[in-house]
C-alpha cells in the first residue's frame, strides 16, 4: 500500500473553497441550514395596523405574498394585523425578543424606548419621501438606523412611506397664532410637543377613538393621514375645515423590522429576496398612497361643505421655529438623539440646497 498524500496545492485550494463557501453563505453559524437550499421557513409578521387597513396592512401582506412567490415557497410569512396576535404597539418588543420574526410599523412608535428612532420615520418640518429615501439608501441613514437598532437585535428596512400628510381637521378656522392657544388637538409625538409650545393642548388618542372625539367636540381638531384614509374614517362629517400642509409628518417612513437571529438563519438568496422585495414594496406603498390621496382629494373637494385651507404663514413659521428649538433641546439632553439629529441635519441641508434648484424650482414655475 502506498501512503497516499494530498498534493499540497489541492489541499490549500480545497480549504480555501470551503472557507469561501462559508463566507458567501454568510452570517449564520449553522452550516446544516446553509447546506440545505431546499429548507423552507415559516415566519410570522406582526403589524401596528388595523386588520385590512388599506395601503399599509395590505402592503405588508403583498410584500409577504411576493416573497413566497419569489422564494418558490421556501419563505412563508404569515401576517397578523395589530391585535390579532399581540397588541399593535408591542411589535418592536416582539421582534426584538424573537417571539415573531418580522414586524411592520413606524419608528416613531418606539420614541419612548429609542427617542432618536423618530428621525427614521419623520420629524416635524423634516424631509419628504424623496429626501428620506436618498438619505436612507444612499446617504448613510440606513447604516445608522441599523446601528441604533443593533442593541435590540432588530434589523430595520424602509417599507413604505405615507408621503406628505394633511395638517388635519379643525372645527374652526385657524387664522392666527391666537387660534392655536388652548386648541385641543389629537396629534402624537414631536408634533404634539411643538403644538404645546405654541400654546395648544395635544391629546393622545388611538385611531379608533378619533372620529367620536371630534364629532362630540371632546377635541377641537385632529390630524390623521391624508385625504384617502381621512375620508375613509369619515372625518369630514365631524369637522369642516381641512388644513394643509402636514407640517408635523412630511413623509413618514414605514419600517420592516427583522429579528437578527432569524435573519442570520436564512441563506443569502432568501436574504437578497427580502431586501429587494422591501425596496420594491417601499416604492409601491408610496405610489399607491399618492394615487389614492389625489383621487380622494378630488372627491372631498366636490363634497359640499368641505373647506380646504392652507395654514397661515405666521402659524407655519412659528411652528417651524418651535420645532427647531424642540429638536435642539432634545439633542442637548440626550447624546444618542444628538448623534442622529446631527447626521440627519447634515444630509438635510445638502438635500434642501439641491431641492431648491431642482424639484422646488421646477414646481414654482407659474
Ligand atoms: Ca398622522
Amino acid at each position: 500500500m502506498t501512503n497516499f498524500r494530498w498534493p499540497r496545492l489541492l489541499l490549500i485550494t480545497l480549504c480555501f473553497n470551503v472557507l469561501a463557501a462559508c463566507t458567501e453563505q454568510a452570517p449564520s453559524t449553522n452550516s446544516s441550514q446553509q447546506a440545505d437550499k431546499n429548507q423552507s421557513f415559516e415566519w410570522k409578521m406582526v403589524t401596528t395596523w388595523p386588520p385590512g387597513f388599506p395601503v399599509l396592512q395590505k402592503g405588508a401582506e403583498r410584500f409577504a405574498d411576493n416573497i413566497r412567490v419569489m422564494s418558490n415557497g421556501r419563505l412563508n410569512i404569515k401576517v397578523y394585523a395589530g391585535g390579532e396576535l399581540i397588541p399593535p404597539l408591542q411589535t418592536f418588543e416582539a421582534v426584538s425578543q424573537g417571539s415573531v420574526e418580522m414586524g411592520h410599523g413606524s419608528a416613531y412608535y418606539w420614541a419612548g424606548k429609542v427617542p432618536e428612532a423618530q428621525f427614521f420615520s419623520t420629524v416635524p418640518f423634516g424631509m419628504t419621501a424623496r429626501g428620506m429615501n436618498a438619505w436612507l439608501y444612499d446617504g448613510g441613514g440606513l447604516e445608522l438606523w441599523r446601528e441604533i437598532y443593533k442593541p435590540f437585535h432588530v434589523i430595520p428596512f424602509p417599507l413604505g412611506n405615507t408621503g406628505v400628510q394633511m395638517g388635519g381637521w379643525f372645527n374652526k378656522e385657524i387664522n392666527s397664532l391666537e387660534d392655536i392657544k388652548g386648541l385641543k388637538m389629537r396629534i402624537p409625538g414631536l408634533g404634539g410637543k411643538v403644538l404645546a409650545k405654541a400654546g395648544g393642548n395635544p391629546i393622545l388618542l388611538a385611531g379608533s377613538e378619533v372620529y367620536t372625539a371630534l364629532e362630540r367636540n371632546t377635541i377641537d381638531a385632529t390630524e390623521w393621514i391624508g385625504p384617502y384614509h381621512d375620508q375613509r374614517l369619515g372625518l369630514y362629517r365631524a369637522a369642516k375645515h381641512y388644513y394643509y400642509p402636514g407640517w408635523h409628518e412630511p413623509g413618514t417612513v414605514l419600517e420592516l423590522t427583522i429579528n437578527q437571529r432569524a435573519w442570520e438563519s436564512l441563506p443569502t438568496d432568501l436574504q437578497a429576496i427580502i431586501s429587494n422585495a422591501a425596496q420594491a414594496e417601499n416604492l409601491r406603498m408610496l405610489s399607491e398612497m399618492e394615487q389614492k390621496n389625489m383621487a380622494a382629494l378630488e372627491q372631498l373637494r366636490k363634497r359640499e361643505g368641505i373647506e380646504i385651507h392652507r395654514f397661515p404663514n405666521e402659524v407655519l413659521s412659528r411652528l417651524k421655529k418651535l420645532t427647531n428649538e424642540t429638536l435642539i433641546e432634545e439633542a442637548e439632553r440626550d447624546p444618542k438623539f444628538k448623534r442622529v439629529y446631527d447626521a440627519y441635519q447634515n444630509f438635510r441641508k445638502k438635500n434642501d440646497a439641491w431641492s431648491a434648484i431642482s424639484e422646488n424650482a421646477y414646481l414654482a414655475i407659474e
